[in-house]
């Protein structure tokens, strides 16, 4: 078993003492350092601490229960993640070299139960976009195939995961940036129930959607990361009072009783024509795992599935124009050189730290928010999300869980999707869903289509984070598939 691959390994070489922890970190940082090497980089990460923090000993700091014990496990944190020390970027010229004076109520969570961060990972600006080729620092590549986008937009935290740098990893998912590129990289991607991990530090794109999300190899250990950072905070106003039954719960001990007489319901419109054949079998495959291990699959419509996206692209872009105002070149971030008037600085200060991807929902959002388009577009686009939280509800009436796809395709090939952006917008079609009901959502590792991963997504009720984390477990279990560590073949 690799020392970096889960968290029992590492906790088990930690508990040896220092100068297991020593070899450990130095590995992991070796590791993300050779991430930038050679004519195809993967470039995971933005920045990297320069040596690992000193040994704090075998338990968790701040005496967390045991499976809260992080104690010497290196994480990478997507870089619109505050942290102390290093730079929180965001992808974006505009923040280059910003350090923030505070950090993220779950990075703060899991250095108290005794992790390291040992860097910050690439991303497309501001988190929009679905390949990480939108980062005004070069793109990531997918450590299973370098000529491929690892996905978007926490690419570079599912690169760092899948190329075995670290264990777990933060993302964040506003329309499905934590599941896609867990999918296109082979390793587990949840996203919460909305509420239920604080996004104080988290850099607004679109607050009612904007999530905090973990990146593992395996289910167990997404769940036990995501106890960590889960619970209430007071600085987070959505942030739910309600904390996360503990991780163990998930472990898979007895995957039949978990799966047995289960109803997972199987949503037709995930499986019409944008999905791709070689996607499809493996979907399928593992469907009928879930039905070889008793569950009874029931066929459920969520007839809002088409119109999802479009609600989508124009909620985001409508919250992000007014969350983006920020950045003025006064209050954050760069000003443009020799500004002489005060307009002058706020047009040559965002014309010029803003990419492309950026300025484009900036201008789609101001425009449907503006008076004559309000209703036609913003308003209409509110109705519509709450037609997707009706079909959702309608679905959870009969089935416990929802199964399908999490992307309609691999991973594509860099470059084939970016003077399209409504190509791109399409690799999300499976996951914006679930961001715009809140609900809980993740994805699994469950084969592979010509070497590249597939992922298999699970939705279950709001607050039921619990039992979608135990299907989950009991799926892998059952399937007893890991996409190999990159190298590893
Ligand atoms: N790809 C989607 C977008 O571009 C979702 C991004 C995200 O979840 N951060 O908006």
């Amino acid at each position: 078993m690799d020392a970096l691959s889960s968290l029992s390994t590492v906790r088990e070489l930690v508990s040896l003492g220092e100068d297991a922890y020593l070899e450990l970190a130095s590995l992991a940082l070796e590791r993300a350092r050779e991430l930038e090497n050679g004519e195809a980089p993967i470039h995971a990460f933005l920045s990297l601490v320069e040596e690992p923090p000193p040994f704090r000993g075998t338990l968790s700091p701040v005496g967390g229960a045991a499976a809260k014990h992080l104690a010497g496990v290196p994480v990478a944190i997507k870089d619109n993640i505050c942290t102390l020390g290093l730079p929180t970027t965001c992808g974006s010229k505009f923040l280059k070299g910003y350090v923030s004076p505070y950090a993220a109520t779950a990075v703060r969570r899991l250095e108290e139960a005794g992790a390291w961060i040992i860097g910050k990972t690439n991303l497309d600006e501001f988190g929009m976009g679905s390949s990480t080729e939108n980062s005004a620092f070069g793109p990531t590549r997918n450590p299973a195939n370098r000529e491929r986008v690892p996905g978007g937009s926490s690419g570079g935290s599912a690169a760092a995961v899948a190329a075995g740098v670290v264990p777990a990893a933060l993302g964040s998912s506003t329309g499905g940036s934590v599941r896609q590129p867990a999918a296109m990289c082979g390793v587990v991607g949840v996203k919460p129930t909305y509420g239920r991990v604080s996004r104080y530090g988290l850099v607004a794109f679109a607050s009612s959607l904007d999530h905090v999300g973990v990146f593992a190899r395996s289910v167990p250990d997404a769940a036990a990361t995501l106890e960590v950072v889960a619970g209430p905070d007071r600085r987070d106003a959505t942030s739910r009072r309600l904390d996360l039954a503990p991780a163990s719960a998930s472990s898979p001990r007895e995957p039949s009783e978990v799966l047995k007489n289960r109803s997972i319901g199987v949503p037709a419109e995930y499986f019409g024509d944008e999905l791709d054949y070689g996607v499809r079998r493996v979907v399928e495959r593992a469907l009928e795992t879930l039905r070889e291990a008793g569950a009874r699959l029931i066929p459920v419509s969520l007839p809002s599935t088409a119109t999802a996206l479009s609600c989508y692209y124009v909620v985001a872009p409508a919250e992000a124009s007014a969350n983006l105002a920020r950045f003025d070149g006064i209050r954050y971030g760069r000003r443009a050189d020799r500004v002489r008037t005060l307009s002058e600085t706020y047009f040559r200060s965002r014309g010029e730290g803003f990419g492309d991807e950026v300025k484009r929902r900036i201008l789609l959002g101001t425009h449907v928010l503006s008076a004559p388009q309000y209703e036609a577009y913003y308003l209409r686009a509110l109705e519509l999300r709450r037609r997707v939280l009706e079909d959702f509800e309608r679905a959870f009436r009969t089935a416990d869980a929802l199964f399908a796809p999490t992307t309609p395709t691999v991973a594509f090939r860099l470059g084939e999707k970016q003077s399209t952006p409504a190509e791109m917008y399409r690799a999300d079609i499976f996951t914006v869903a679930a961001n715009l009901a809140g609900i809980p959502a993740m994805t699994i590792p469950i084969g592979d289509d010509g070497g590249m991963p597939v992922g298999g997504q699970l939705m279950c009720p709001a607050w039921e984070d619990e039992k979608m984390l135990r299907i989950a477990a009991a799926l892998e279990a059952r399937l007893g598939y890991v996409h190999p560590l990159a190298g590893e073949a």
